[in-house]
């Protein structure tokens, strides 16, 4: 197929690159002409603008934005995707955004004949490269059906969560979820050694008893606990923390339009706010260890 894509940054340009592997022909474009060059090398054409590409024969237009504003700038601004594309082309947004925004572009999109699928990921960078990442897709089951083989040359596990807007709701209600237990283990594991116990074997107990999750048993936050996880690389790759800052914020503005409490949620990130303030913000987010120990800086 002929595909645009649209940001190619740290998820975008793995992902890009999947396609073209694939087969598919790709336009692409990125605010930065830099972030072209390493796609050029894979055969596909730069484009001049959102508006020059979203004029050309593509089947299907996928974006990787950073948040919001950009998406909104992308779809809906003066030279944007929606001015110029031609009816009948599948729109895919698979940037981390507001439910609210997604729902508002799906809209515009479907007055002008384009179906439109929200489909944030989740597996980060690696999966981005290896070709493994989930999508949570939002949007008419039979766009999805159209998608589908493209999504795949991308990820492994395609979800469709219902109509416009609820892959990112799946995806915002899974990160306050992570970010919340990420704390929480990190609360444990500096408890438990202060009062004695070796990180090691605090983690093996935790681990084989009710306080299991994907926080303490693949990505545990104690540098050494878990030798792939970011936690031992001084918290470096990974996840960044400004990244679940802007996720955990997501959820509180959605819980706030929908009057819906999210207490934990709320002082979860007002914890990764302050780590952010602190100058920790590119680091993994599980270095929020940090905030429990940071008397011992060295040790966590
Ligand atoms: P990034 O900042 O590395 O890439 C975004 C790209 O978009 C950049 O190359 C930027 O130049 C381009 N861009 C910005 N505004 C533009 C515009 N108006 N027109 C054209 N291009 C524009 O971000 P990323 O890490 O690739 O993340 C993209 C999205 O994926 C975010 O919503 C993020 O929350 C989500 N996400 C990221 C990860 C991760 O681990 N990095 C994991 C899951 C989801």
């Amino acid at each position: 197929m002929r595909i645009g894509f649209i940001g190619l940054g740290n998820m975008g340009a793995p992902m890009a690159a999947n396609l073209a592997r694939a087969g598919h022909e790709l336009v692409a474009f990125d605010a930065l002409a830099a972030a072209l060059a390493p796609l050029a090398a894979l055969g596909a054409r730069a484009a001049g603008s959102v508006g020059t590409l979203a004029a050309e024969e593509l089947g299907m237009i996928i974006t990787m934005l950073p948040a919001s504003p950009e998406v909104r700038a992308v779809y809906l601004g003066e030279d944007g995707v929606l001015a110029s594309v031609r009816p009948g082309v599948i729109l895919v947004d698979a940037s981390t955004i507001d439910p609210h925004t997604a729902r508002e572009v799906a809209a515009a999109a479907a007055a002008r004949g384009n179906p439109m699928l929200d489909a944030p990921v989740s597996g980060g960078t690696g999966g981005a490269k290896a070709g493994t990442l989930t999508f949570m897709v939002g949007g008419e089951a039979a766009a999805l059906e159209l998608a589908r083989p493209v999504l795949a040359a991308m990820g492994r596990n395609i979800v469709h969560c219902g109509g416009p807007g609820t892959g990112q709701v799946a995806k915002i209600a899974n990160n306050l979820l992570l970010g919340i237990s990420m704390i929480g283990v990190a609360e444990a594991m500096s408890l438990g050694t202060s009062l004695g116990i070796d990180p090691a074997v605090l983690a093996s107990v935790i681990n084989t008893s009710s306080g299991r999750c994907w926080s303490s048993d693949s990505y545990n936050p104690w540098p050494g606990v878990v030798p792939g996880a970011p936690a031992s690389r001084d918290y470096a790759g990974g996840f960044a923390a400004d990244l679940m800052l802007k996720d955990l914020g997501l959820a509180c503005d959605a819980a706030r339009r929908a009057r819906q409490p999210v207490l934990l949620g709320a002082l979860a990130q007002q914890i990764y706010q302050q780590f952010s303030a602190r100058g920790f913000g590119r680091l993994d987010f599980s270095a929020v260890i940090k905030s429990y120990r940071s008397d011992r800086p060295d040790d966590a």
